[in-house]
């Protein structure tokens, strides 16, 4: 078991990678809070977590919201004590319009989910990871956040701020024994990959363009795999960077 005994958050648990990666990490030992705006979907999976002699808890959180942020820690350590892992992958795949189209309300909400709320959950946990010098930050940015052509405006900017963040806090943490790093997921079958098909006309041509070279979808469980590497003290000397899985994709621009 990899990590046997630790106590992790993931958030955006209730479906696509977030599930994959709780499931996966309850497997090798973890205790899990599972953190969503659907309650009731992750409720779901911690019901099967624990039902196959898991240990796993939801919480309903809003990653917009501060209040519900610094609960979604609380609840780490007064369920089990600590907290030793942190996973950051709730966020929206919205904000695919080119900048001429992008208004000022989408941006904010966008950057609320997808970056604030990751942003806000690094701040609360580093005081814990500090005092034993010891933890480990995975948030989930995007091939999106690595190039122009794969998202819109809006969500490639705030994915590439994860990613900034990511390299950020790994460097300045470095010595205090905290490692951060991203993962940029390709394209993944998940809820939010189907809604992909509502991005404008603009976005649409150009993500067609970009799908036509794309070797294959990923599947969450593939990169559940990484995230459990990424969480592992096999990755020890791992940090501020960003593992991109997408089974090539990138490699072809
Ligand atoms: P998904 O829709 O299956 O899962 C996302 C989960 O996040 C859902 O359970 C949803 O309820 C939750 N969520 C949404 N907004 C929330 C909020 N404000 N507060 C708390 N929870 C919230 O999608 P997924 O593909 O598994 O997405 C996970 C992450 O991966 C996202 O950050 C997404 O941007 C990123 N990503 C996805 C793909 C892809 O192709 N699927 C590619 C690159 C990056």
């Amino acid at each position: 078991m990899k990590l046997d005994g630790k106590v992790a958050v993931v958030t955006g648990a209730a479906s696509g990678m977030g599930k994959s990666i709780a499931e996966l990490y309850a497997k090798e030992g973890a205790k899990v809070i599972l953190a969503d705006l659907n309650l009731e979907g992750a409720e779901k999976v911690t019901d099967q977590i624990t039902n196959n002699g898991g240990t796993a808890k939801a919480v309903k959180v809003n990653v917009a919201e501060l209040a519900d942020i610094e609960n979604m820690i609380d609840t780490a350590v007064s369920e089990y004590g600590t907290l030793d892992i942190l996973v950051n992958n709730a966020g929206i795949m919205d904000g695919m319009e080119p900048v001429g189209e992008v208004t000022d309300e989408r941006w904010d909400l966008i950057f609320d989910i997808n970056t604030k709320g990751v942003m806000r959950a690094i701040r609360k946990a580093l005081p814990i990871f500090l005092e034993k010098e010891k933890g480990v930050i995975i948030n989930t940015a995007s091939t999106g956040g690595l190039n122009g052509a794969h998202a819109g405006a809006t969500y490639g900017a705030s994915k590439h701020a994860v990613v900034g963040l990511t390299k950020n806090t790994g460097f300045m943490y470095a010595e205090k024994g905290i490692r951060c790093n991203a993962i940029a997921p390709g394209g993944v079958e998940t809820n939010i990959a189907s809604s992909m098909k509502n991005i404008s006309e603009f976005g649409a041509s150009r993500a067609q363009l970009a799908h036509a070279v794309m070797p294959r979808s990923g599947q969450p469980e593939e990169i559940a795999q990484v995230a459990l590497f990424l969480a592992s003290d096999e990755s020890s000397f791992v940090n501020g960077t960003v593992v991109t899985a997408d089974g090539g994709w990138t490699a072809a621009f």
